[in-house]
């Protein structure tokens, strides 16, 4: 048991936590964006690195498959963090969670006079929440990409996804009326692991937040 395993996520995840792997000492041997290996070992030979879907890195890291990982805020309010220790923000992987219209639709009016709205979203637990705080009637509909395009089709009048830039929403003739919550990506460990790899993790979670400053 003298060894580790990080969970992490193909894209931009992968390429802003390398900065905080080099700071603990740790160089993968290779992209994931160029290899079609799901194991990557390191420079160091007691660390590896798996590479999962974003959405199931919480799970991995809950099940002890891997004792570290780094998830959007996004993702662990939808996996609920159970078994997780969430020590670290790590400020990477920036962006908002939105509410977003088609430009034309008056949100403001609809919630104004208690109109039951469709909102398609991947995040129907923070989506739930979120409107049930407000007092918004909701109909929840579970989308698993594309939530632009929902609106547009007609299967829903509103959406909340992540925004970043807006770039998407404007191509696609969607305005964000609403902002839920800024998003980053944290650090998560398992909490068994914790305890019995204390003096191999405890290293790598400190230089994680030296470099986060
Ligand atoms: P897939 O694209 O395979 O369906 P995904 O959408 O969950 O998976 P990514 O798009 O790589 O995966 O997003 C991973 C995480 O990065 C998200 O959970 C979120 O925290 C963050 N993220 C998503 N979109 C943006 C963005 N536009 N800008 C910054 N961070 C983002
Ligand atoms: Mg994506």
């Amino acid at each position: 048991m003298n060894a580790i395993t990080i969970a992490l996520s193909k894209g931009r995840i992968f390429e802003e936590t390398l900065p905080l792997l080099a700071a603990a000492g740790v160089v993968p041997s290779e992209n994931p964006e160029q290899s079609r290996k799901l194991i990557i070992g390191t420079n160091r030979p007691d660390v590896r690195v798996v590479i999962v879907r974003a959405s199931d890195v919480p799970t991995y890291v809950q099940y002890g498959a891997a004792d570290l990982g780094i998830a959007g805020k996004d993702v662990l309010l939808e996996h609920g963090g159970t078994g997780l220790y969430q020590p670290l923000d790590l400020k990477i992987a920036k962006c908002r969670l939105c509410v977003a219209a088609p430009v034309g639709f008056d949100y403001a009016a609809a919630v104004r006079r208690g109109a039951r709205l469709r909102i398609a979203t991947k995040y129907i637990q923070t989506a739930r929440e979120h409107f049930a705080a407000k007092g918004v009637h909701v109909d929840l509909i579970k989308l698993y990409g594309s939530m632009e395009l929902a609106p547009l089709a007609g299967l829903a009048d509103a959406i909340v996804d992540l925004v970043s830039s807006g770039g998407t929403l404007k191509a696609n003739n969607l305005v964000e009326v609403e902002e839920i919550m800024q998003i980053s990506s944290r650090l998560v460990v398992n909490q068994a692991s914790l305890k019995i790899k204390h003096d191999l993790l405890q290293p790598v979670i400190d230089s994680f937040a030296g470099a986060v400053q």
